[in-house]
C-alpha cells in the first residue's frame, strides 16, 4: 500500500489490532443471525512524511451507514467546548451578519446553533442523514453530502465561498484527505480562515491511545505532517492550540498560503517539541504495539480477577474507543454484562463484535454494580459526576488507558 498523502510505498507497522467491526456498526437483535462483517484493522506509518494511517481494507460505504448513531449534543462538556470556541473566533475573526461560516461534519448542528443565535449566516456539511435531520430541524441549512474538492468548487461556483470553515474530528476520519485538503482550498475566501480539530498523534503515543484506532479514522496527525498536508493543497497554518478533548487534540488556524498571517510562537515551539521527541524518526513509532499489549493484558486480567472474586461490573459509554478495546481484549458479556450509553439511538442494541447489550444509564441505579468501567476516558469527569450516587454507595469506577486506574 502507498501512503494515502505522499504515495510513499508503506513498510513500517505502527500498530496491529487485528481482525474487527466497524466501531459504529452497532447490532441490533435481527443482526445477530447473519455474519458480522469484520476487517483487519491495522496502522502503517509513513516514514516520508509520518503519516499513521489504516491499511485499506473496508470501503467509506460500508462505514458510514444510515443509522450511524453518534450525535455530538449528547455529550454535554462537548457542548460547551462548542460554545466556548464560537465565541472566541467570533470576536478574533469580526465575524458578522454579512459572514458566512461553513463547518464540515457538522453532525447534529451542535456547534453552528451557536453562530445561528448570534446572527451569523451558516452552513453546514453532513453526509449522515439522522445527525443532518437533527440540524435542519434546528432552522440550520444542511448540505448531506461527503466533503472533497468537488464539492468546495461547486460551493465556490455559486458564489459560497466562507470566511471560516470549521472541521471538527473530520480531518482525521476522511480517506482520501488530500481531496479534503483542495475542497478546503477550494471553498475558502482569499483572507478567509479554517480551524481544524483533530486527535493530536503525540499524546496518542504519550499516553496509550491505542483505543482511539478504529477503521473511520483514517489518519494520525502529529502537528508536523497536518502542516506538511495543509500546505501540498495551498493553505499553510498560521497558529494552533493544544486542547484537552480527546485525550489531546490540536486546533490549527490556517489560511490561504500566501494571505495567512505570520507563524504564531505557538507553531514554531510545536514543530520543536515534536522533533524533539522523535515524531519524524522511526524508533518513536516501533513502542506503540507493546504498550496497546500491556493494555490488553492488564485489562482483561483485572475482569476475570473481578469475576473471580464475585464481583459486579458494569461499563459506561457505547462509543467506538470502547469498541476497540473490548474487541481487542476479547471482552464477552460473561466479563462485562453491559454497557449503558445516554444516547437513545444505541440503546437495545448491542456492542459490534463484543455483542455486550447496550442499556439506558437509569440501569446503572437498579444493578449497583461493585465495579463502572469507564470506556470513554476522555470525558471520565463528566461521567463521574452524573453518577456521583453510584460512587456514595460504593461503587469504584476504572478506565484502561493509558493504564489500568481504580478510583
Ligand atoms: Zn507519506
Amino acid at each position: 500500500m502507498k501512503c494515502r498523502h505522499c504515495e510513499e510505498e508503506l513498510r513500517e507497522k505502527f500498530l496491529d489490532l487485528g481482525v474487527m467491526p466497524p466501531s459504529n456498526a452497532y447490532l441490533s437483535k435481527e443482526d445477530l443471525e447473519k455474519p458480522e462483517p469484520k476487517y483487519p484493522l491495522r496502522l502503517l506509518v509513513c516514514t516520508n512524511c509520518w503519516l499513521v494511517q489504516t491499511e485499506d481494507f473496508v470501503g467509506r460505504d460500508e462505514l458510514f451507514t444510515s443509522d450511524y448513531a453518534y450525535f455530538s449534543s449528547t455529550s454535554k462538556s462537548w457542548l460547551k467546548h462548542a460554545a466556548d470556541y464560537c465565541e472566541a473566533i467570533i470576536s478574533r475573526l469580526r465575524l458578522g451578519p454579512k459572514s458566512l461560516v461553513v463547518e464540515i461534519a457538522s453532525n447534529d448542528g451542535y456547534l453552528l446553533k451557536n453562530f445561528m443565535g448570534a446572527g451569523i449566516p451558516c452552513l453546514g456539511i453532513e453526509p449522515t442523514a439522522s445527525t443532518a435531520a437533527a440540524a435542519t430541524a434546528l432552522g440550520i441549512p444542511v448540505i448531506q453530502e461527503f466533503f472533497g474538492e468537488k464539492l468546495g468548487q461547486g460551493l465556490a461556483v455559486e458564489g459560497k465561498q466562507a470566511d471560516l470553515i470549521i472541521g471538527n474530528n473530520v480531518f482525521a476520519h476522511v480517506p482520501d484527505i488530500n481531496d479534503f485538503a483542495k475542497g478546503l482550498k477550494a471553498l475558502l475566501k482569499p483572507k478567509g480562515t479554517i480551524t481544524l480539530e483533530f486527535p493530536h498523534l503525540m499524546k496518542m503515543i504519550e499516553f496509550n491511545q491505542f483505543d482511539t484506532a478504529y477503521h473511520e479514522h483514517f489518519s494520525y496527525l502529529s502537528f508536523g505532517t497536518a502542516k506538511t498536508i495543509l500546505e501540498k493543497a495551498g493553505l499553510s497554518i498560521w497558529d494552533v492550540q493544544e486542547l484537552a478533548t480527546h485525550g489531546g487534540s490540536l486546533r490549527i488556524y490556517a489560511g490561504h498560503l500566501h494571505e495567512a498571517h505570520p507563524e504564531t510562537a505557538a507553531v514554531v515551539a510545536l514543530m520543536a517539541e515534536e522533533k524533539r521527541r522523535g515524531m519524524q524518526k522511526p524508533d518513536l513509532y516501533q513502542t506503540f504495539q507493546g504498550k496497546a499489549d500491556r493494555i490488553r493484558d492488564e485489562f482483561r486480567s483485572f475482569l476475570e480477577a473481578q469475576k473471580a472474586s464475585g464481583q459486579k461490573v458494569a461499563a459506561y459509554g457505547a462509543a467506538a474507543k470502547g469498541n476497540t478495546l473490548l474487541n481487542y481484549a476479547k471482552i464477552k458479556s460473561d466479563l462485562l454484562p453491559f454497557v449503558c450509553d445516554a444516547a437513545t439511538a444505541k440503546q437495545g442494541k448491542l456492542m459490534p463484535g463484543s455483542r455486550i447489550p447496550i442499556v439506558p444509564a437509569s440501569l446503572l441505579q437498579e444493578q449497583r454494580p461493585d465495579c463502572l468501567v469507564i470506556l470513554p476516558w476522555n470525558i471520565v469527569e463528566e461521567i463521574k459526576e452524573q453518577n456521583f450516587l453510584l460512587a456514595k454507595q460504593g461503587t469504584r469506577f476504572a478506565t484502561a488507558v493509558p493504564s489500568l486506574k481504580i478510583s
